[in-house]
């Protein structure tokens, strides 16, 4: 393709991927495995988008603190988990109650924790009655909702918010709590107005699958993809405008300029809108800017571990000793964030507009609560706080947005499927085939 002289020197490639999280990976690996000469263009300093980890005084914090899943259809596809040297987290949930710290463990998978959640009356037989009714449609093989990419095929349920449909499975009492705490720090909302279908989803997920993290922090996830790619990421370039002119696509950064075939718009939602803006004369992603949910995540070193399990933790009393909606002792999990002989707390709340942050303090006296032990002289070592963590995702769930959003021009990212890293690499796989769709036609 011809260069056109201007500003600065005009390059060009058959495909540009704007962004360099998850879903602009994924897709560019797959352009480039279709034999597509790519470039992905990235404002940040590093790739990885809303997956990034520090190195703070010899831990490791990744910033906000999630999980992978490697039960994620899109992850079993698409990610090598054996070389991200997961790991894992138990399977179950430390509760705090007003006794004290029980244990609700999976049943298969930590039979030996059996005993101790029945002995500690978390699990009342009428609420697990409740609980079954409300989640074994996401258990049960026969609902087969979802192809082997994620999506959706069919809808046999009219899909309403969690909170109306333990409603209707009449979920209550402690075990209520309990999964409406633990919901709050995976969906980052605590009024239950997300989409039942998609936390079933996430419930058959956790089900099937132990999360873990990466032996060198989350970030590992999107490194093993940009690795994948001929060309390297190109960081420190923010796009700021991207036109049609003639056959192809215009897109300008700060000191850098490429004329594209194609172009995938795989950025952060509010920052592809305002983008989109000028593109097709305005609002070309077509998807809206979907709120956001945000969290606030502390990151202490102690000198003994609160506790030794190595779950995530809930407060389920009725009155919740503070702003926390979990906690763990990531280095029960995870020895290698922490360096030889320190241990590593995480505690999230819930962030974002209208809520009270809570000082540092409050999060300290709210995990010692928790744990039933003295946080005194646990060090700060990380707070992160995270507006745009997740997008909203009300019911009913649909399918993903389409990708192609006019000739030449696409868009991939959580928000155009599902608000976590199935969707944001199920989104990337799907503006790739889009963008090679002629090929195949
Ligand atoms: C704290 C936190 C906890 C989470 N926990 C979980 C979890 O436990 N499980 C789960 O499944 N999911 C979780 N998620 C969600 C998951 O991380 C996201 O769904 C996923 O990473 C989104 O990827 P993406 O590629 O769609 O978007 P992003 O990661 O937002 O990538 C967009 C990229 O575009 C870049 N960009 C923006 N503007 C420009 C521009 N003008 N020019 C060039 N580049 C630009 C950005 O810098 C960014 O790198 C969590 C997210 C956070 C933040």
């Amino acid at each position: 393709m011809a260069c056109v002289p201007r500003w600065t020197m005009t390059d060009s490639c058959e495909v540009l991927v704007v962004g360099a999280g998850l879903a602009g990976l994924q897709c560019a690996r797959e352009l480039q495995a279709a034999g597509r000469e790519v470039r992905v263009w990235e404002a940040a300093d590093d790739v990885g988008g809303r997956i990034r980890t520090e190195h703070r005084d010899g831990f490791l914090v990744d910033r906000g603190f999630q999980v992978l899943n490697p039960a994620y259809p899109a992850v079993r596809r698409w990610v090598d988990v054996g070389a991200l040297d997961m790991q894992p987290f138990g399977a179950g949930l430390g509760v705090r109650r007003d006794d004290g710290l029980a244990v609700l463990a999976h049943p298969l998978r930590e039979p030996q924790l059996i005993a101790g959640t029945f002995g500690s009356g978390l699990a009342k037989p009428r609420e697990v009655a409740a609980l079954l009714r409300w989640a074994a449609p996401a258990i049960v093989r026969s609902w087969g909702q979802y192809d082997d990419g994620g999506r959706r095929t069919a809808v046999p349920v009219r899909d309403v918010t969690l909170r109306q449909a333990m409603d209707d499975a009449r979920l209550a009492g402690g075990l209520r709590r309990v999964v409406e705490r633990f919901f709050a720090g995976v969906l980052l909302e605590d009024d239950g107005s997300t989409s039942n279908d998609f936390a079933r989803l996430l419930l058959r997920t956790f089900a099937f699958g132990v999360p873990g993290l990466p032996r060198l922090g989350m970030q590992a996830l999107p490194r093993q993809l940009a690795a994948a790619l001929a060309t390297p990421v190109r960081t420190g370039t923010a796009v700021d405008s991207i036109r049609r002119e003639g056959g192809s696509m215009l897109v300008r950064a700060a000191g850098a300029e490429l004329r594209a075939e194609q172009v995938v718009v795989a950025m952060d939602p509010a920052s592809a809108e305002s983008l989109a803006l000028g593109i097709d004369g305005g609002g070309a992603t077509g998807s809206g800017v979907p709120a956001m949910k945000g969290v606030l995540t502390h990151w202490f070193a102690a000198s003994e571990p609160p506790t030794r399990l190595n779950l995530l933790c809930v407060d389920a009393r009725e009155r919740p000793g503070g702003p926390l909606v979990n906690t763990a002792v990531v280095s029960n999990a995870a020895p290698g964030y922490a360096p030889a002989g320190r241990h590593l707390v995480q505690t999230s709340a819930l962030f974002g507009p209208g809520r009270p942050v809570p000082g540092d303090d409050a999060v300290r006296r709210h995990a010692a609560e928790i744990y039933g032990a003295d946080a005194a002289g646990w060090e700060l070592v990380a707070r992160h706080e995270v507006p745009n963590a997740l997008p909203v995702q009300p019911p009913p769930l649909g399918s993903p947005q389409p990708a192609e959003i006019s000739p030449g021009l696409f868009a991939c990212g959580d928000h155009r499927a599902t608000a976590s890293i199935q969707g944001a690499l199920e989104s990337g796989h799907l503006a790739a085939q889009a963008v090679l769709r002629p090929d195949f036609g």
